[in-house]
């Protein structure tokens, strides 16, 4: 215990650390723009992860605008709902301590408690490190690891989400990403944009989305509809509304090029690819284009356009 106090009171911050990749025999689960997730190395309770901002924040409140800490809230929500899919669970408690005198890094504690402790070894005592902690090996602590990331990978708010898209049409040719579907085990295709942040407007939203995702810059947006998409992605329901815009490349080299690799950074980071399609290349069933309504809604534009 002493030799711990020690080591938490001189290293450098183990959470930035660990940011920086530096894991030091920490397990990581998840990490997106708000936070990361890593299992407790010293757990108390098995499933016992923990949660923190990815920038060294320390007062748990007073550190962070109402947002940030609210986005981060939501991770903490979506995190223990993981947790308590992935262990038994009668009850999960959910905590942020810590210390200016070391462990200065604020971070939200996520603890399971299983089914059948006796009251009086429930809730604090629950967590207290004098009974020592659980030996989990790492092929253990690695499986616990993906079991829980897998859930909050598949995790469903139930918000319906606003998004700005832009096919930046080019005769009959669209820029769609690529995306895969490990349930329904399909490839699908949308047009690049993403989420409408708080107080941004859906073109910001394109302009912003296009550079972050593949460096590029946009000119012309002009707005061609909305559409409604109710659909299931990796087995979860999803509700968007979703606003359609058509679109120039500044670049007018890109719309040569065979493919475009971008970067999802609403997902962590991952790599995607961006393809030029005609509209008639898509098929419900062969090669699928969401939002559902798009091709309906560009193939009437077009007839408007003409007419
Ligand atoms: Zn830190």
């Amino acid at each position: 215990m002493q030799a711990y106090v020690a080591e938490i009171q001189s290293r450098p911050c183990f959470i930035c650390e660990l940011v920086a990749g530096n894991a030091n025999g920490n397990f990581e689960i998840f990490r997106d723009t708000n936070g990361i997730v890593f299992l407790n190395k010293y757990p108390t309770l098995y499933g016992y992860v923990l949660v923190a901002p990815l920038r060294h924040r320390e007062h748990v409140t007073g550190d962070f605008p109402l947002n940030e800490y609210l986005a981060l809230q939501r991770l903490v929500y979506r995190v223990a709902e993981a947790v308590r899919e992935s262990v038994p669970t009668e009850r999960v408690y959910i905590l942020s301590l810590g210390s200016q005198q070391g462990n200065r890094h604020v971070h939200w504690h996520i603890a399971p408690l299983p089914p059948g402790v006796p009251f009086e070894k429930q809730q604090l005592a629950a967590l207290a490190l004098t009974d020592g902690y659980l030996e989990l090996s790492a092929a253990e602590m690695q499986s616990l690891a993906a079991r829980i990331r897998e859930r909050i990978d598949t995790f469903n708010s139930g918000v319906i989400r606003g998004l700005a898209i832009c096919v930046f049409r080019d005769g009959n040719r669209i820029l769609v990403g690529e995306g895969y579907d490990p349930i329904k085990r399909e490839t699908f295709y949308r047009p690049l944009g993403g989420t409408i942040e708080f107080g941004e407007r859906a073109e910001e939203t394109i302009a912003r989305e296009l550079r972050e995702e593949i460096g590029a810059e946009v000119e012309g947006l002009k707005f061609l509809g909305v559409l409604e998409n109710i659909f299931t992605f990796a087995g979860k329901p999803g509700h968007e509304i979703v606003f359609v815009y058509d679109g120039k490349l500044s670049d007018r080299s890109l719309y040569a090029r065979a493919e475009l690799i971008g970067v999802e950074i609403e997902e962590g980071g991952a790599s995607f690819k961006a393809v030029w399609k005609s509209l008639d290349e898509f098929d419900p069933v062969r090669a699928p284009v969401y939002p559902d309504g798009l091709v309906e809604l560009l193939k009437n534009q077009s007839v408007l356009l003409q007419g």
